[in-house]
């Protein structure tokens, strides 16, 4: 695809954000646009800063440490969404600023000894498995405020920012819908457990292209693009 076209891609989904938004009392500028490039070359990652996206998803850390050396721009930040090994733990806080996808005390553990390393402060997100395929990560529903209560009660350099999901493929995006509404009665219930220090401006990442609107209806504070900007990947 030419630039135009992913400028036009740009354009486009964030006119769709913005009438999501819209639809649902919301703000677009309180909705962050992840733009994933999972199987996106370099040069299209940067075409796609010079049509002003910032925030990036990456899904692997082998692939996104190349990537990360060479896109310099200051106010870029990168964001890890996918499954996260704890082998990969220490490259992860070296590299992202978010990791979207913790789901295990120990993994916990391992970032915020790094980020201690590291002296910093590392922003994650606990992966919850809604749906309960067994094909999905994240942990079930039932323990997430276990593993919020241990973070933020011991891992100091690790803040909890929120939660994240991907709901089931559907054909059709409004299927998705219950998934995106528990994640954020789930959001809500953590929320009132930790109590007040600015716990209700708790994340909820979740939607993709083929669901981001019904997500944004359903309170989601990041989305996390892919196809709907890059095309289809190979
Ligand atoms: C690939 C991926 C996305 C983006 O998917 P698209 O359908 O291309 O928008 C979002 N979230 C996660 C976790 C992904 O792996």
């Amino acid at each position: 695809m030419s630039s135009l076209s992913l400028k036009d891609n740009v354009k486009e989904v964030l006119e769709r954000i913005r009438n999501a938004a819209e639809r649902s009392g919301r703000k677009s500028s309180d909705i962050t646009l992840v733009a994933v490039t999972k199987g996106v070359p370099l040069a299209r990652i940067v075409e796609a800063t010079e049509a002003g996206l910032y925030v990036f998803g990456e899904n692997y850390v082998q692939e996104a440490r190349s990537k990360i050396g060479a896109i310099t721009g200051t106010h870029v930040s990168w964001h890890m969404i996918g499954h996260l090994q704890r082998n990969k733990a220490k490259e992860a806080v070296r590299l992202f600023d978010v990791i979207h996808t913790v789901d295990s005390k120990r993994l916990a553990e391992d970032l915020d000894k790094y980020a201690r390393d590291a002296g910093k402060t590392l922003r994650v997100l606990v992966q919850v498995n809604v749906s309960g395929e067994p094909t999905k990560s994240g942990v079930a529903p039932e323990v997430v405020q276990s593993l919020v209560e241990d973070i933020v009660a011991y891992r100091s350099h690790v803040r909890f920012c929120g939660l994240m999901t991907m709901a089931p493929f559907f054909d059709t995006p409004e299927a998705a819908r219950p998934y995106f509404r528990a994640l954020r009665q789930l959001r809500d219930t953590i929320a009132a457990a930790l109590g007040s220090e600015g716990w209700s401006e708790l994340e909820l990442s979740m939607g993709m292209s083929s669901d981001f609107e019904v997500a944004i209806e359903e309170g989601a504070t990041m989305v996390r693009v892919g196809t709907a900007l890059f095309g289809e990947r190979h």
